[in-house]
């Protein structure tokens, strides 16, 4: 304080010898200099005021505040590191979530009860379709198109997608076998939950990027964090999301997507009866070599009843139903 009086007074001085004329604003401009220094150091000092009165401290609060929020983003990131994986799926990644009743869903009984009834004549004719011993299988067959990493969606496959009720969509060839599983279900007191129907690619490339962004982070090299993601979630343009023909399924009383599903009275139901409207258990348990896809018994493909009853039949996958019958 004494010292920057002594230079006021001395700058002061010089002032009045040079310009005398001037001296008296000299003095105000001075004083406003001295105002104006002491208020940048008083809120440097005070550290949490919100006052910015000066272009210093909005930039030394700028500069404290982006690096109070990197420290505490690194330090989540090191602490939660296997929590986090599973918890910021939640809302976008139903392959991956461990619980899904903060995501859209719809059961059996909101949309049976929205179809009053009308689905009756579906669940009449999902009895064996045909002569068995006679069915033959086309490579073109809409329902049995084989989707997987070395099968990427065509660029040409077209279809057209349905609304199951609300927001959510599938092939609309899908939904009479849907809507009849569904009533099966409820009528063996089983209230299935759709939670992830059709997912358009864009969203699939998103899902999977932050799979593999998440991986890299934690040190993995670029290619092992693709094939790790690759585990959990499908490689955009190989998902059979993208083309309609893949629901998730789950029960209003088990709202997570993971292995113990399975074991539920509602994965059970399922893993038996799916076949019957043509729904087969896509990733089954063991088969993992073959479909490179982890044990998803949430996860369903509508393949068509007839196909369905061999696969279901014989036990095994869409890959070596491709192999023994096409
Ligand atoms: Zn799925």
């Amino acid at each position: 304080m004494m010292i920057l009086s002594i230079v006021l007074l001395t700058l002061d001085r010089v002032w009045s010898v040079i310009r005398s004329g001037y001296r008296k604003y000299v003095v105000v401009a001075m004083t406003l200099l001295f105002a104006f220094v002491s208020c940048s150091f008083s809120s440097v000092i005070w550290d949490g005021s919100e006052h910015d009165f000066t272009e210093a401290s909005a930039v030394y609060y700028e500069t404290e505040r982006s690096d109070a929020s990197l420290a505490v983003e690194s330090e989540v990131d090191t602490e939660t590191l296997t929590m986090s994986d599973d918890e910021d799926e939640e809302e976008d990644d139903p392959e991956n979530i461990s619980d899904v009743s903060t995501i859209d869903t719809v059961s059996g009984t909101d949309i049976l009860g929205s179809l009053a009834g009308s689905v009756n004549d579906g669940i009449s004719d999902h009895e064996d379709p045909s002569g068995e011993d006679e069915i033959s299988f086309s490579r073109d067959d809409w329902e049995i198109v084989l989707v997987n990493k070395n099968h990427p969606i065509a660029e040409d496959y077209t279809f057209t997608l349905g609304t199951i009720k609300g927001s959510m969509k599938c092939d609309e060839r899908v939904i009479p076998d849907l809507y009849s599983m569904m009533e099966g279900a409820l009528a063996d007191g089983v209230n299935l939950l759709i939670c992830s129907p059709y997912r358009d690619d864009s969203r699939q490339q998103m899902l999977f990027n932050r799979k593999v962004t998440k991986y890299t982070s934690q040190g993995m090299s670029y290619m092992d964090a693709y094939k790790t993601a690759a585990q959990a979630v499908t490689i955009p343009g190989t998902s059979e999301h993208e083309i309609g023909l893949a629901i998730d399924i789950i029960s209003d009383s088990y709202s997570s997507l993971n292995a113990g599903f399975g074991e539920t009275k509602a994965g059970k139901w399922l893993a038996e009866h799916s076949f019957e409207y043509g729904f087969i258990v896509r990733y089954p348990e063991g088969k993992e070599d073959i479909t490179g896809i982890e044990y998803e018994p949430w996860h369903f493909r509508y393949v068509g009843r007839n196909a369905a009853k061999i696969i279901a039949g014989e036990s095994i996958t869409l890959e070596e139903f491709w192999e023994k019958y096409l």
